[in-house]
C-alpha cells in the first residue's frame, strides 16, 4: 500500500472542516453558507479521496452519517426502520454504471444469471423538500418525524399535523396496526416568495431555498406558524407488517413500487402525479431529459429525478449500504454552480482596449457543458473577490450568461498563497494600463496594441460588417504577427501569392480571399461605418446613421462640428454623439479614412442605397406582431445585437418559449429552449437564417 500522502492527507482534513460546517449550518441552522451543488461537488472529492485510501476515512467525516443530529427543541424519536438518504448520479454515464451494478448485483443474488437484462424501474420527481416518517396505528397518525442522522428523527407531530394534505386517519376500512409512510414535505414556490417577502418586510433573514424554508417551518415551536406557511407534502414509501393483507373492500396489498404509490393515493395520501413506470434504461434517460425542461413549469422545487427498482423482492435482494438503499438514485440535474481550482488569472483585450480578468481553473461541467475559463469582469470585481492563487473559486454559468466566478471559497486556501491582482502593463503590448477616474474598465490605450488591431481586424471582415469570407482569427493573427498588418487598409495590400503562404492556407484559397476582399469595397455605406467599430455604434445605430447621413464626410463634419445634430436621428444619444465626434476629430482615424478612400472603398452611399432607403421605411414593420426568443452563442452577432435588429424591424425579444413564439434563433451550445421549441414544434432559425428575415 502506498503511504498516504501528505497533500491528500490534507485536502481531506480541509473538506472535511468546510463540510461539517456547512452541514451544520444546513440541517440546525437553515441557513447554507453554500450553494448545494457546491457542497455536492466537494462531498463528491472527499468521498473519492476516501475510497482510494481508506485510512483517510475518520469517525468525524460527513461522509459517515446521514443528515444532521435532531435538534434539541424537540424530543427525539428512533425510527421503526431507519430513514436513509439516497446516492447521488451526476449525469447519465453515472447513472448507467449505476444501473449496470445493480443488474450485476441482482444476477447474482437472485442467480438469474445474464439471462436478467432490463430492471423495470419507477421514476419519480426529486422534491426539494424534506423527508418526514408518518407513523400510523390501526389507521391514526400517531407520530411524525424528521429524517434527523437517519436512526433517530425530531418529534414533530404536532406542526405535521397542520399540513392538509396528510390524512390523519387512512382510508382503509381494516388498518394495520401499523404503518409507515414516508414522504417530501415541501413549501410550493409561490408560497415560498411569499414567506420571504413577510421577512423582509419585519426585518427577518430570507431563507435561502424552499427546502431550507421548508426545514426551518417544520422546525416551528409554534404549530400556527406552521399552519400559516402552506406546506404540502408528496408521499413516496411504504412500509407495513410483512403478514398484513388487505381484507375486502380495500385495496389489496401493493406487490411493486409502481402498485405502491396507487395504493398511497386509494388510501388518502397525495402522490406526485409525475412518476413513471419505465421499462429499461432508455426509458429513464428519456424520463430525465423530460423533466429537465418540463420541471421549471411546475408550482415547486425539483433539483432532479429519483429512480426506483420496481420490483419489491428484488429491491429487498439489493438490500442497502450504510447510508442509502442500492435499488435506488437520486440523478441531479446539472448544475449552474461549482467549485473548482484556480490555475491563474488572465486579461483579454478587446478591440476597444478593454481590459477583462478572466479566471483559468482546472474543467469542470456546468449547466451540461465542460468549462475552464470564466470573466471576472473588472478589477474592482478582482479585489471585491480577494482572488488568490490556488484558491478553490465557485463559478455560475446558468443558462446562457457567460460564466462567471462568484465567489473564493476561503476555507480552502491553501497555505503558501499569493494575493492576484491585474497587471499594470498590457499583456499583449506592455503599455501601460489606463483607469480613468469613475470608470470601472481598465483600458490599454496603445493603438497599434496586437490585441486591439486583431480585434478592429475581424469587426472589419465579421458578417454584419464588410462580411469577408476566409479570413479567420488564426489568419488575422499570423498576418499581424509578422507584420503584415498594421490596419484596417493593409487588408487591400495583400496579394495571393503571399496569402498562399500561410499556414493552412492554399492557392486557390487565397485567390478566393483576394477576389472577397475586392468586392468588399462596394459593401453598403452602413456596413463600413459599422466596420470601423466606433465605440457605441452597433449594427442598427450604423443604420440609421448611414441613413441620415450619407457620406463620412457629411457624417464627420457635423459630428465635429454640431454633435448635438446627430442626436435628432432616432435612436441616437449623447453617448453615440460623443463617441462619433471623439473618433473623427481623432487624426489616426482620418488618416485611414483617407487610405480607404484611395483604395477604393466608397464610405458613402451609393445611388441605389440613396433610393432603397426610402422603401427601407416599409420594412421597419416587417417582422411587426412576431416573437423571438434568442438562445445560445449565434457566430457574429451579440444577443444586444441581434435583438436591436429584430426590433429595429417591428419584432419583439422574449426570454421564454411558448407556442406563441414565432422563432427561436438558436446559436452555439443553445440550452433548454432549444429543446421546448422542438417540443413545441416552433420555428428554429440559425443567424444566417435570420439575417435573410431581413435580406432585400
Ligand atoms: P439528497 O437530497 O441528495 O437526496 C435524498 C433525499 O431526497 C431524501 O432524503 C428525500 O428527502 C428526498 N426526496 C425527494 N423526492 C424524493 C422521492 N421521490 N423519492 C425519494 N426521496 C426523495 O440527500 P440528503 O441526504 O437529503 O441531503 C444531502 C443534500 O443536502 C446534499 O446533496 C446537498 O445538496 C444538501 N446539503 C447542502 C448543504 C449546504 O451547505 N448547501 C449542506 C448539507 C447538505
Amino acid at each position: 500500500m502506498t503511504p498516504t500522502s501528505k497533500t491528500a492527507l490534507d485536502r481531506a482534513a480541509e473538506l472535511r472542516h468546510l463540510l461539517n460546517k456547512a452541514a451544520h449550518a444546513y440541517y440546525v441552522l437553515d441557513k447554507p453558507q453554500i450553494e448545494d451543488a457546491v457542497y455536492d461537488r466537494l462531498y463528491r472529492e472527499l468521498l473519492e479521496l476516501e475510497a482510494a485510501d481508506s485510512s483517510l476515512i475518520t469517525i468525524d467525516s460527513p461522509t459517515q452519517r446521514i443528515g444532521g443530529a435532531p435538534s434539541k427543541g424537540f424530543a427525539s424519536v428512533q425510527h421503526r426502520i431507519p430513514l436513509l438518504s439516497l446516492d447521488n448520479a451526476f449525469n447519465l454515464d453515472e447513472l448507467t454504471s449505476w444501473y449496470t451494478r445493480l443488474l450485476k448485483l441482482i444476477s447474482n443474488e437472485t442467480k438469474l444469471g445474464s439471462a436478467q437484462t432490463d430492471l423495470p424501474m419507477v421514476g419519480e420527481l426529486k422534491i426539494d423538500g424534506n423527508a418526514l416518517a408518518l407513523s400510523y396505528e390501526d389507521g391514526l397518525l400517531m407520530r411524525a418525524a424528521t429524517r434527523g442522522d437517519g436512526s433517530d428523527g425530531e418529534e414533530i407531530t404536532a406542526n405535521v399535523r397542520t399540513i392538509s394534505s396528510i390524512p390523519l386517519r387512512l382510508q382503509l376500512n381494516n388498518p394495520p396496526a401499523w404503518l409507515e409512510v414516508r414522504g417530501e414535505a415541501f413549501i410550493p414556490n409561490s408560497t415560498f416568495k411569499a414567506i420571504n417577502i413577510d421577512r423582509e418586510i419585519n426585518g427577518e433573514m430570507n431563507f435561502a431555498n424552499p427546502r431550507n424554508a421548508c426545514a426551518g417551518t417544520l422546525r416551528q415551536l409554534n404549530p400556527q406558524v406552521v399552519a400559516s406557511r402552506g406546506l404540502d407534502f408528496f408521499a413516496y414509501t411504504l412500509h407495513l407488517p410483512g403478514d398484513w393483507q388487505a381484507e375486502t373492500n380495500d385495496p389489496p396489498r401493493p406487490i411493486d413500487h409502481w402498485q405502491t404509490l396507487q395504493w398511497l393515493e386509494s388510501i388518502g395520501f397525495k402522490v406526485n402525479p409525475n412518476a413513471a413506470l419505465l421499462a429499461d434504461l432508455p426509458a429513464v434517460k428519456s424520463f430525465f431529459e423530460l423533466w429537465d425542461e418540463g420541471r421549471r413549469q411546475l408550482p415547486y422545487a425539483t433539483d432532479g429525478v429519483v429512480v426506483k427498482l420496481n420490483d419489491l423482492q428484488l429491491q429487498e435482494a439489493a438490500g442497502f449500504t450504510q447510508k442509502a438503499p442500492r435499488w435506488a438514485i437520486a440523478l441531479k440535474y446539472a448544475a449552474e454552480e461549482a467549485p473548482s481550482k484556480l490555475l491563474r488569472l488572465t486579461c483579454q483585450v478587446g478591440r476597444t482596449g478593454a481590459i477583462t480578468p478572466v479566471a483559468e481553473f482546472e474543467a469542470i461541467s456546468l449547466a451540461g457543458t465542460s468549462v475552464s475559463r470564466a470573466t471576472v469582469h473588472n478589477a474592482d470585481r478582482v479585489a471585491e473577490l480577494d482572488l488568490h492563487s490556488g484558491d478553490t473559486i465557485v463559478v455560475r454559468k446558468a443558462g446562457e450568461i457567460i460564466p462567471e466566478v462568484v465567489r473564493v471559497l476561503r476555507e480552502l486556501r491553501p497555505a503558501a498563497t499569493q494575493k492576484l491582482e491585474l497587471p499594470n502593463t498590457c499583456p499583449e503590448c506592455s503599455s501601460e494600463l489606463v483607469r480613468e477616474e469613475g470608470e470601472a474598465v481598465t483600458r490599454c490605450v496603445n493603438n497599434s496594441c496586437p490585441a486591439i488591431l486583431r480585434g478592429t481586424l475581424r469587426h472589419w471582415v465579421s458578417k454584419g460588417a464588410l462580411d469577408i469570407d476566409g479570413l479567420g482569427s488564426k489568419l488575422i493573427e499570423q498576418l499581424v504577427d509578422r507584420g503584415l498588418l498594421k490596419s484596417v487598409a493593409d487588408l487591400y495590400g495583400l496579394e495571393a501569392n503571399l496569402l498562399a503562404s500561410m499556414d493552412r492556407m492554399g492557392k486557390k484559397s487565397a485567390e478566393n480571399l483576394v477576389t472577397a476582399l475586392s468586392e468588399s469595397k462596394s459593401k453598403p455605406w452602413h456596413k463600413q461605418l459599422y466596420g470601423l467599430g466606433i465605440h457605441h455604434v452597433g449594427e442598427v445605430s450604423a443604420k440609421a446613421l448611414a441613413k441620415a447621413f450619407p457620406s463620412a464626410a457629411t457624417l464627420a463634419q457635423i459630428a465635429c462640428e454640431s454633435p448635438a445634430q446627430i442626436t435628432t436621428v432616432f435612436g441616437i444619444g449623447d453617448e453615440i454623439a460623443q463617441s462619433l465626434q471623439q473618433w473623427f476629430s481623432t487624426q489616426a482615424n482620418q488618416q485611414l479614412l483617407a487610405q480607404l478612400k484611395q483604395l477604393g472603398i466608397s464610405l458613402s452611399a451609393s445611388e441605389n442605397e440613396l433610393i432603397n432607403a426610402s422603401s427601407e421605411d416599409e420594412k421597419t414593420n416587417r417582422l411587426k406582431g412576431q416573437t423571438f426568443v434568442l438562445t445560445g452563442a449565434l457566430p457574429t452577432l451579440s444577443r444586444s445585437e441581434a435583438q436591436a435588429l429584430i426590433e429595429a424591424a417591428g419584432g419583439r425579444v422574449s426570454s421564454s418559449v411558448s407556442k406563441k413564439t414565432t422563432y427561436v434563433v438558436a446559436g452555439a451550445e443553445a440550452g433548454s429552449k432549444l429543446n421546448k421549441a422542438e417540443n413545441l414544434g416552433v420555428k428554429v432559425l440559425n443567424e444566417e437564417e435570420l439575417r435573410g428575415l431581413f435580406a432585400n
